[in-house]
């Protein structure tokens, strides 16, 4: 089996680049969405976030108030990596035993979205690495249109590498500024390369 990780900068297409390799009968696993499992009520994880941070972060039913959280951990970086340290390693568990089902499985062609693939030191477990990347004023233009603000995406940018070391730590960039044909055309022409490195 054939196994990228798919990474790059806040608003870049990681998502729309996954919904495309799918399209392509790619198996992909998104990072983010487990995320947002590993919090969910009755998690392991959650209750340490709890421990950690107190009730000022959870709602009244008992959920994770994600947008007050969100708002400390990306003003303290410290409370951020405290944080991470909670997470990582359960959402790491989670996507490697979903590649292992998937290899049990014999599964030709998988991807993991790891938006903080080489901030986690995770290329270690890919065949290659794609980062997905646009000009710097699409990516802001996209996240706003989903509604974030200026300050929401240089908080975040903030607490990641810079986009183009990103693009020189990955094997292909896949330059996703342009329509989705033309983003379609260059994962295939990966997904090609890759199937005859790995002779499928
Ligand atoms: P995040 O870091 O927030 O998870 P992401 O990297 O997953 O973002 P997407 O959500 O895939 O990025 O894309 C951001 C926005 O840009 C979405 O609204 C998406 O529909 C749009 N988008 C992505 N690629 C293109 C494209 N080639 N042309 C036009 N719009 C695009």
């Amino acid at each position: 089996m054939v196994v990228l990780g798919i990474t790059g900068g806040i608003g870049t297409g990681k998502t729309t680049i996954g919904e495309l390799l799918k399209e392509l009968g790619v198996k992909v696993i998104d990072t983010d969405c487990i995320a947002r499992e590993v919090v969910k009520p009755g998690e392991k994880a959650l209750e340490e976030v709890y421990k950690t941070f107190g009730s000022k972060y959870f709602n009244s039913d008992g959920t994770l108030n994600r947008p007050a959280l969100a708002g400390l951990v990306f003003k303290d970086e410290n409370a951020r990596k405290m944080l991470e340290s909670i997470l990582h390693p359960e959402i790491r568990k989670r996507w490697l035993a979903c590649v292992q089902q998937w290899e049990n499985d014999c599964v030709k062609f998988a991807a993991v979205i790891v938006p903080l693939l080489f901030e986690t030191e995770a290329q270690n477990q890919f065949n290659a690495v794609i980062c997905v990347a646009c000009l710097e004023e699409t990516r802001i233009k996209r996240l706003i249109a989903k509604g974030w603000d200026k300050s929401q995406i240089e908080a975040r940018t903030k607490a990641q590498l810079p986009l183009s070391e990103k693009m020189n730590l990955s094997d292909f960039v896949i330059w996703n500024e342009f329509d989705l044909d033309i983003t379609k055309l260059q994962l295939i022409r990966v997904l090609r390369n890759m199937s005859s490195y790995a002779g499928i």
